[in-house]
This record gives structure tokens, sequence and C-alpha cells, in this order.
């Protein structure tokens, strides 16, 4: 028997191998297309006679192909890799025909007209989403409109993976080879060390400078030489533009131009003003005006901070910062100030304390509990897995660690679905999840040893295991993360990082691996001011990113273009602090959003940050550990999966609209 088609208990990680995934694959669509035929060819048109199978067939390719994306992330190998890769045009073609067909279509419009008064609100939201979903993808169009549609996507696809490729070969295609040390002095010796063998390589002296990100960061941030800074700097903001050393050969103006037409296009086709609706159709946020209001509320309190943080490090550096100085000389600031080196941080985080710290935070918040098994199938001797138990004890989910860096392993930090809740009819499922970090490995005889920032993001991976584990939606389409808005689904991630930086919960975390003794106070405050440290200037750059999303894709007009300078100009005039040289081309390699998904959507890092500070707040009104307050949050929020509309939760959760003084008063900047 395949094991990845067993769908019965935790994956057989034990016996999974390359050679079964193709097959399973295969076998698990067919099985789902006759599925579909089968509801499709009988008369009932109801929730449970369409609905219901729709959402168990689902279900079934999730457990089949959850395990494999999975391995493929953590023990990826050649044979695992191609087998994964082959199967991806597999399930994409499989999922384009369910959003496609118009008879299931019909079956659901019929389902949410018919039955709207018996269905549950859970129910009903389901079919919302999913009626939603099926208009998204053009199911609703005449012919000659469908037709348009589909080469509309094709064509955006196409041109976003141009626009990708030519920031790629734009950056490919620069380095600066040096023969001087002097040059290079303030280098890392990592950066130093790469730039040797990258020379090496190509049977050069000394050293070249490449364009890729790490690079660029630390020449930015440690070179001492201002001309080698302005120089990698010009390289970089001029990527695939006609600016810069490579100026017009791999230049995405007017592949650019090409995106924000064909989006246009597909938006009004589908009915929308413009694609940033297109794009909200899907979001917590509802309008482009809402959206507009948000981020111009929280500038014009981050753009004085950000001035006068600016005008600190002038002082600082003795005089007038140009873009190129600005990452080495806030370097300087921060070390000064509130220098902490992870060397010193490590000791006092042992990830037996982190874990069982962690742990009592959820324990003393939700009434959790936590339980290793030893009799559950590992893919790797360091992943781990725990069963989650409510306060009566009861098992209501589990999940797997496994948190330590090696090779063949993914990096980042991530948590997946590994088995979506399912509790209806004569099935019931309990949900598991993968919490995944990069951390360096255990050298025994002592256990693995975090710095601060690791322990944020396993305290973040764990918000979102959270969110996934105690859903109480009972249809894997809207139960843990599924069906949340993704303005909406870093609100328990982030929210979860708060207790990381709490007073009440450091002491718990921490234990120096000598001595057992806490983090220091004084540790803790210098800790408390980098967090907070040029807080202004950093949100300043995310707004100038967001309005220039937004508006790029809310003012659009055919006849008239992108108007991408005047944008972008327009945009810096009002909330861009530090001065921009003539020459920089930021957008012509602003991939989130002409390549990614964060088209009219990059706000929503923002958002989720007010979403996530201000329900944070609620706790410290009432105390970090208040139970009534967790009771609240559960219910409202935790539990409701994609179940209901996410603003509503979260008003019904804060007894109001979302307010950005809580995110404001974190980093310091409150009025
Ligand atoms: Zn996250």
């Amino acid at each position: 028997m395949n094991p990845l088609l067993s769908h019965a208990g935790l994956p057989a990680f034990a016996a999974i191998e390359p050679e079964h995934v193709e097959a399973a694959v295969r076998a698990q669509l067919q099985a789902n297309r006759r599925t579909l035929e089968t509801v499709l060819a009988q008369p009932e048109r109801s929730f449970s006679a369409v609905v219901e199978p729709l959402e168990r067939m689902q279900h079934r390719l999730n457990r089949t192909w959850s395990p494999v994306s999975h391995l493929n992330a953590v023990m990826n190998n050649e044979a695992l890799r191609a087998a994964y890769t082959a199967c991806l045009p597999l399930i994409s073609a499989y999922q384009t025909e369910l959003g496609q067909n118009e008879a299931l279509y019909a079956a659901y419009q019929h389902i949410a007209g018919r039955e709207a008064a018996t269905l549950d609100a859970a129910q009903r939201k389901l079919l919302d989403n999913a009626l939603r979903d099926f208009r998204l993808a053009g199911v609703a169009l005449d012919t000659q409109r469908k037709a348009r549609f589909k080469e509309l996507m094709q064509t955006l696809a196409r041109f976003q993976a141009k626009f990708e490729e030519n920031v790629l070969d734009s950056a490919a295609g620069w380095s600066r080879h040096v023969t001087d040390a002097e040059l290079l002095q303030g280098l890392p010796e990592g950066v130093l060390a790469r730039a040797r063998a990258m020379a090496g390589a190509r049977r050069l002296e000394g050293w070249l400078l490449t364009l890729d990100q790490p690079t660029y960061l630390s020449v930015l941030t440690h070179a001492s030489n201002r001309d080698l800074r302005r120089e990698l700097y010009e390289a970089w903001s001029t990527r695939a533009s006609d600016r810069g050393p490579l100026a017009r050969s791999f230049d995405n103006t007017s592949v650019i131009e090409d995106i924000l037409r064909a989006r246009h296009e597909a938006a009004v086709l589908l009915g929308f003003a413009s694609y940033t609706e297109f794009s909200l159709a899907t979001k917590m946020a509802h309008s482009p005006q809402e959206v507009r209001g948000f981020l111009e509320q929280l500038a014009a309190h981050c753009v004085p901070v950000a001035r006068r943080e600016l005008a600190e490090l002038e002082e600082f550096a003795g005089g007038e910062l140009q873009a190129w100085d600005i990452p080495f000389w806030s370097e300087r600031l921060q070390r000064e100030r509130y220098s902490i080196s992870d060397d010193e941080l490590r000791p006092y985080f042992p990830l037996p304390r982190v874990l069982q710290g962690m742990f009592g935070v959820a324990s003393q918040l939700y009434g959790l509990g936590f339980r290793e098994r030893s009799d559950v199938e590992l893919w790797h001797p360091d992943a781990r897995f725990f069963d989650l138990l409510d306060g009566a004890g009861n098992r209501i989910g589990g999940f797997y660690l496994d948190l330590y860096a090696r090779s063949q392993k993914r990096s980042g930090a991530w948590m997946d679905e590994c088995i979506g809740r399912l509790d209806f009819g004569a099935q019931r499922e309990l949900p598991v999840a993968y919490l995944v970090c990069n951390f360096l490995p255990a050298v025994a005889p002592r256990p693995a040893l975090l710095t601060h920032d690791e322990v944020v993001t396993l305290f973040h991976e764990f918000g979102h295991g959270l969110h996934h584990l105690l859903t109480r939606a009972r249809y894997p389409s809207i139960a843990g993360i599924n069906g949340v808005p993704w303005d909406a689904v870093e609100l328990p991630s982030q929210f979860m990082e708060n207790y990381a930086w709490s007073e009440a919960v450091l002491p718990h975390v921490s234990a120096h691996i000598e001595n057992g003794a806490p983090l220091p106070a004084d540790m803790v405050g210098r800790l408390k001011g980098s967090r907070i440290f040029q807080a202004g200037m950093r949100a300043v750059r995310q707004l100038e990113f967001a309005l220039f999303d937004l508006r790029l894709h809310s003012e659009y007009v055919p006849e008239q273009g992108s108007r991408l300078a005047t944008l972008l100009a327009e945009v810096r005039a009002r909330v861009a602090v530090v001065p921009h040289p003539e020459f920089n081309r930021f957008a012509h390699s602003f991939g989130h959003v002409f390549a990614g998904g964060y088209a009219a959507g990059y706000y929503s890092y923002k958002w989720a940050e007010v979403l996530a500070a201000d329900a944070f707040a609620a706790f410290e009104e009432a105390g970090v550990f208040d139970s009534g307050t967790a009771r609240r949050f559960v219910d409202s929020i935790l539990s409701r999966g994609g179940s209901r509309d996410a603003m509503e939760a979260f008003v019904e959760f804060r007894g109001r609209k979302p307010d950005i003084q809580p995110l404001l008063r974190q980093f310091g900047m409150a009025a």
C-alpha cells in the first residue's frame, strides 16, 4: 500500500519514498475527479450532498500532499525534488479545473440561495468564500470574456516571470573586482571569504563582490569606504532599469506597464473599478479608501519621528547623510547605545527552558497541556511530536517540532498544516501542524542555545500553530488558517511575539546555562532599546512601499499608463525622510508587488502589525494572562478560522475597530 494514500492517523514518514509521490498524487487526483463526477451526476443539490463530499475530497488530497511538500522542504534530495516538481503542474491543473467548473459553481449558488435559512453562519461563510473564489477565477463570465480573462492570466504569469528574471539577470550581470584590501575595510570575514571564493572561481586575484542581498547589505552596513558603498548602492537600486551600470540591459520599464495594464483589464472584466478592489475582495480591509486612510494616519505619526531619528543620526555621523550612508551609521549608533551580542544572549536561552516557558504561556492563557510522544514516526532524529491537550486533558490536536538547521532543509521558519480539522458526518480529524525553524543545533552535552531573535521567531511560529490547532471550525476549507484573509493571518503570530518581550515571561524562558540566572535587567533594557531603535525610519519605509503600491493599482487609467515616476515622487515627498538620488529605480526591482502576491496588498504587513499590537493591548489593559480576555480571544479570533468576516471577529473581541495607538506605543511613537 502506498503510505501517502493511507489517511489514517499521522503520516507514515518512515515509509514514504520518492517513488510513492507521483503515483499517490495521480491516484488521489483521479479519485477526486471521480468523486466530483458522482456528486454532480446525482440530483440532490444540498450542502450535505455537494459541499461536504467536496470538503472531504480536498481534505484527502491535502493529506496526501502535505507530507510530500513538507519533506521536500525539510529533507530535500534529488529524487524527492524531482517527484515533487513533477506533481506541481498536475495539482495546479486540477485546482484550475475545479475553480472553473460551471456545474459546481451553479450547485454552490443554488445551495447558497435555497438553504441559506437552515445553514449555520460558518456554513454560509464557507459558501460565500467559495462563490467569491469561483467569481474571481472568472467562472461567471460569458464565453468571450472568459477566454480573454484566461488569456490575461497567462500573459500576466509570463510578464511577472519576466520581471523576476530581469531582476535576477541584472544582479547576476554585475560584479566588482577588488585587489586592494584597504577598500574592503570593515567587512565581516564571512563576506570576505565568499568574495575570495567568487574571485577564485573566475581565476581572479583578490576579491569579487557580487550583487546578492547578503553581500549588498553587508557592504552598506559595514564597509567604511564611502565610494564603495555608493557604488554598490547604485548598482543595487538601478537593477533591471534604464539607469546604473547595466542601464537598459534588463530593463523592466515596459514590463511594469504590461503588468499593470493586464491586471487592470482583468479586474475590470470581473466588474471591479481597479485592481486594488480586486485584491481587497479577499482581504480584511474592505475598500481602497479604508487602506489609504489607514496608511496616511500612520504616516502622520511616523514621519515626524523618522525626521527626528534622521537628524539624530546625522548629528552622530557629524554631517549630512546620503542613502548609502544610513545603514553604516545606523549600525554604529545602535552598537554604541544598545550593543548586545548573540554570544552574550545565547547562554540565557537553552532550548528546553524556552520551550517550557513558551508552553507555560499557552497553559496559563488557554489552559492547554503539552505531552511529548515517543511512538510517532518522524523524518529525522531531531524532529519531535507533541500532543496538545485541553484543560480536561483531552487530546485536541498535535504538532511536530523540527527546530535545527541542517543541509537539505529550506532556510527560514514556518508553520504548515499537516492535517486540517474536519468534524462532520461520521468523520472526525484533529488538526496537526508542523513548526519548523533553523536554529543552531545542540552540541552535546549542552542543549541548543538560542538568541533572543530566535526566541521571538519560535513564539511567532507557535502563534501560527495555535491558530491552526485551536480552531473549532468543522470544515477544512475554513479551519485554522484556511480562508483567513492574508492581511489578518499574521495577527495570531505577531500577537504571540509580544510574549517573548514581556517582562512577565522573560524570567520563565531564560535561565543561564551555567547558573540558571534569568536574563539580567540591563540586558532586557538593551534588547528593548534595540527593538524600537529607528522604529520611525523603518515604518516610513514600509509606508512608502505600501502607499506607492496602493496608489499605483488604485489610480491606474489605461490612457495614462502607470505614471510610475510621478506617483513614486509624490509618495516620497509625503512620507520618505531619506533623500533618494535621481538614479534610484526602486520600483524596477520591487518583486513583492510586480512578481509576487503582494500586489495592492503590501499594506498587509503594517495592517497585521496594528491588529496584533491592538489585540495585545487588550491583554495589557486586563493583565497579560487575564483568563477572561484570553477566552474571548480564542472565542472570537483563534478558534474562528475563516468561518467569519475578519473585521467582525476583531470588533467582537475588541469592542471596536482596530486602533493604531497600541502599535505606536509599542514602538515608542505615541503622541
Ligand atoms: Zn508569520
